[in-house]
């Protein structure tokens, strides 16, 4: 008899989550199962920002695949996922195709640019290992390269971050931290570096505590960042970016280095393969199965799961598709077994935003923190996703340490 074949799409957090629960409940005998990711690495999307400031190496934040799963159980293709064909149960890669018996999406999140003009080809967005590794020396490069310049211009020091949500804040966090480390190794005036960070919304951080916004942008101003709140970037151009001024004006602010961090949207994957979706998210049912293919399991930033209680979507983060990763792995073997799936319920345990590798704010089972104790909690939870998905020996590999 064949075995039932189930394949995962992205070894991110929700698709690496889902294979390991998958080879842990399911015997050899039971399934086969595949594991499609570009890369032979997992990293940690959620450490990005650190391996795009510097402060981190690149390597830090990523691991081998083949370190978290189990080879007599799951088989590792690396390729590209181009499409998938979900009436015909079939994956298009970019090296042949694979066909299923049951899938599971997981191919996160892609930066969001709303159309406007010029971001694709003059800003940076970290989006992967690859992305950091760019960003980080682009702007080690304008730092070298400022003093050998005859006519050293100084926007090259200027640093744009777009957007002052999480993935702003925290990179801000990082850059402050590595900035002095740049002007010190390659004899640059600080006075003479700006860092800029232009949010469109009346507040940083929009929807967060206000006292904790408050302490954040506090804690970012003193170490040089500029905020330009309630500026809407409309434009990117070779020489930095133009915002909105007032009702009908436009302003241009030169810099050297632009970071656009003002949102994510699913991946193109799914508007293409024609799931009914909302900026490639697809609103899942409550097993977290697509609607109307009772084979196909959707989770982390591709899907869309709503919040009963305030009945707008739940934000995309490691934590949801984490959980969702299990909920997965358990409908998957519920449905082989001819048993009943069970409803996913987000239980949110709450959001640490780091202010560098020092500091931070969250909330946290509902509690307030800042500071080193809010910096002592993210680094707790970085090494607790480290230790859901490849136990005590991946924590000790790559796990963070140094809390105060
Ligand atoms: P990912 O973890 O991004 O994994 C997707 C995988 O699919 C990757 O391995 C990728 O290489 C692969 N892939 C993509 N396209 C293809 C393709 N076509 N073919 C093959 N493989 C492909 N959330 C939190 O909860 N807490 C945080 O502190 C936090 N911090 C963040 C900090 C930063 C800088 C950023 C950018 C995000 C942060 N988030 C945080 C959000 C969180 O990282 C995402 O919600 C989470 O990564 C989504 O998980 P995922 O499994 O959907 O995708
Ligand atoms: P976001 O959507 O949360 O924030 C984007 C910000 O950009 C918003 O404040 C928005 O007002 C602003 N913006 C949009 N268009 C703009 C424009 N034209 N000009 C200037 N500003 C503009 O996106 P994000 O910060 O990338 O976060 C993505 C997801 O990842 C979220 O769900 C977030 O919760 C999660 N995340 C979580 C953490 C954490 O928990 N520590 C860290 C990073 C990201």
């Amino acid at each position: 008899m064949t075995k039932p074949k189930i394949v995962v799409l992205g070894a991110g957090y929700g698709g690496l989550m889902t294979v390991t629960r998958l080879q842990k409940m399911l015997s050899q005998n039971e399934a086969e199962i595949v594991l499609v990711n570009k890369h032979d690495y997992h990293y940690e999307t959620t450490w990005l920002h650190e391996a795009s400031a510097g402060t981190l190496h690149h390597d830090r934040v990523r691991y081998a695949i083949s370190n978290v799963i189990n080879r007599s159980k799951v088989k590792f293709v690396q390729a590209t996922v181009e499409n998938i064909k979900p009436n015909e149960n079939k994956v298009v890669l970019n090296n042949g195709e694979l066909d299923y018996d049951y899938l599971v999406v997981a191919l996160g999140p892609e930066s969001e640019t709303f159309g406007i003009k010029g971001l694709k080809e003059y800003a940076f967005a970290i989006t992967s290992v690859n992305a950091a590794r760019r960003i980080r020396e682009h702007i080690e490069t304008q730092f070298a390269t400022y003093n050998t310049e005859k006519d050293k211009k100084e926007e090259r020091l200027t640093i744009v971050v777009g957007g002052a949500g999480f993935t702003g804040i925290e990179f801000l966090g990082e850059l402050t931290n590595r900035v002095p480390e740049l002007c010190r190794e390659y004899d640059v005036d600080f006075q003479k570096v700006r860092i800029i960070c232009v949010e469109a919304a009346p507040t940083v951080l929009p929807g967060f505590d206000p006292e904790l916004v408050q302490y954040a942008m506090e804690q970012l101003q003193k170490k040089g960042v500029e905020f330009r709140i309630g500026t809407a970037i409309k434009e990117a151009t070779p020489d930095g970016i133009i915002v909105a001024k007032g009702e009908n004006e436009t302003e241009e602010i030169k810099a050297g280095t632009v970071v656009w961090a003002a949102g994510v949207r699913g991946n193109s994957v799914i508007e293409k393969a024609g799931f009914e979706n909302n900026r490639a998210r697809v609103k899942v049912e409550e097993d977290l199965r697509a609607p109307g293919y009772n084979n196909v399991f959707i989770v982390g930033d591709c899907s869309l799961v709503i919040n009963e209680e305030t009945n707008r979507p739940y934000p995309p983060t490691a934590q949801i598709a984490m959980q969702q990763g299990v909920v997965c792995a358990k409908n998957i073997v519920a449905l082989l077994k001819g048993q009943e799936t069970q409803k996913f319920v987000f239980d949110n345990k709450g959001t640490v935003c780091s202010l560098g590798d020092d500091d931070a704010i969250g909330i946290v089972f509902g509690r307030k923190l800042k500071g080193t104790k809010a910096s002592f909690m993210k680094k707790v939870i970085d090494n607790r996703a480290l230790f859901m998905i490849g136990g005590l020996s991946l924590v000790l590999k790559k796990g963070k340490f140094k809390f105060f």
